[in-house]
């Protein structure tokens, strides 16, 4: 059985990817070591092991993969020491810290198998899960990019609180807590006036220290560092990411857009607008969508469906991938709209680092 070390587990990603293993029954092919940076020593709540140092090079060269969800700074501080003495084991990480590194390979195996199944091949030993908005797109609009359709795609997101992590989640709900609390069961005859210039007045007072602004009742149109022409890192990484999950050198679909982060809890969605290579009927779209993976789910263009199945208090903790509102735009026959939702923390994070591991298993 394949020695798997498994960093990060405690956290956001970690937990889920754990809850997800147990679901598949992953645990039956593996021989799982727990790393923690803070509780080792201590007995690991799921298996009732020992916690190991994830620290201690020489416990982590015994392991044939380590799995590693627990960000970017633990893989600078430990990955290339750990290369340096000699191991050769499988890396594989959720931070995006190694995943532009021309020795990984970004990891979404109903898209890019062949990619993954190539670089095994050819000995690459690092494998990186993408950005959620990223994976999410790349599954909703599959068929789409499978049959080599998409001139561009402009994206507008609408990204949750977890894709920031556990502490912005709770900084959310903070902020909602004392909003809510404006309406009461002693003032909610008031005005909706009166209630409204009381929302404006606590907006100032809102708890920030994550966000660095008022998510609760607005939203942030700016996620992670400014980099040079203008972008953010989150929308950079659209463009350049889409294109090396789907091995093309250099990058030949232009995506851009704007990311912005709303009061969701785990789901992000996103807006696409869409130029095709040619004008093809909705009918042919919607069919070369559905077709193309088991998750992705097409949505009538109508309110109803809408409403009961593409909003993220819909899709939240599952695994699917409603995308609807799809539909012709009067720029021209090209051009088409979206709108896709989907769990950053299944598919956008532990859900593609499950199935790598399943396959480094199987190989
Ligand atoms: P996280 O929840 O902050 O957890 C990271 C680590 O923090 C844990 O493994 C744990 O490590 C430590 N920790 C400290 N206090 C904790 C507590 N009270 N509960 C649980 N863990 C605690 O990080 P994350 O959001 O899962 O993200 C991990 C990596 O995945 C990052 O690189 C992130 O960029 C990437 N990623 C995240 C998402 C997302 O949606 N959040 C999506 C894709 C990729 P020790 O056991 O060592 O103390």
């Amino acid at each position: 059985m394949l020695k798997i070390g498994f960093v990060g587990w405690r956290g956001m990603v970690g937990s889920v990817l754990i809850q997800r293993m147990i679901e598949e029954n992953d645990f039956n092919y593996i021989e799982p070591i727990f790393f923690s940076t803070t509780k080792f020593g201590q007995i690991c709540p799921i298996f009732g092991t020992n916690i190991q140092d994830a620290y201690d090079i020489n416990k982590l060269k015994k392991l044939n993969v380590i799995i590693t969800c627990q960000g970017g700074d633990y893989t600078d501080r430990v990955y290339n020491s750990l290369r340096a003495s000699g191991w050769k084991g499988y890396w594989v990480d959720s931070s995006s810290k190694l995943r532009m590194d021309r020795n990984s390979i970004i990891v979404l195996d109903p898209i890019n198998i062949n990619v993954i199944e190539q670089s095994l091949y050819f000995g690459i030993k690092n494998f990186i899960g993408g950005n959620c908005t990223v994976s999410l797109m790349l599954l909703s609009l599959g068929g789409l990019f499978k049959h080599n359709l998409i001139e561009w795609i402009n994206s507008m997101t609408y990204q949750a609180a977890s894709g920031a992590g556990s502490k912005h989640m709770i900084e959310l709900l903070n902020q909602m807590r004392i909003l809510g609390n404006i309406v009461n069961n002693k003032n909610h005859a008031k005005s909706i006036l009166e209630i409204d210039s009381k929302i404006t007045k606590y907006m100032s007072k809102l708890p920030i220290k994550n966000f660095g602004a008022p998510l609760a009742g607005s939203l942030i149109p700016w996620i992670d560092k400014k980099i040079d022409n203008g972008q953010t890192k989150e929308e950079w990484k659209g463009n350049v990411e889409t294109n090396k999950i789907l091995g093309f050198y250099p990058n030949t679909i232009k995506i851009d857009g704007i990311c912005v982060r709303i009061g969701a809890m785990r789901c992000h969605s996103q807006a696409f607008i869409i130029k095709l290579k040619k004008d093809i009927p909705i009918n042919e779209i919607e069919s070369i969508l559905k077709e193309h993976n088991p998750w992705v789910k097409v949505i009538k263009n109508d309110i109803n469906y809408s409403l009961k199945k593409l909003t993220p208090a819909a899709v939240t903790g599952t695994m699917s991938i409603p995308i609807g509102r799809i539909r012709k735009l009067s720029m021209g026959k090209k051009y088409i709209s979206a709108f896709t939702v989907g769990d950053q923390l299944l598919w956008g994070a532990a859900e593609p680092i499950r199935r790598m591991l399943k396959i480094l298993v199987m190989s």
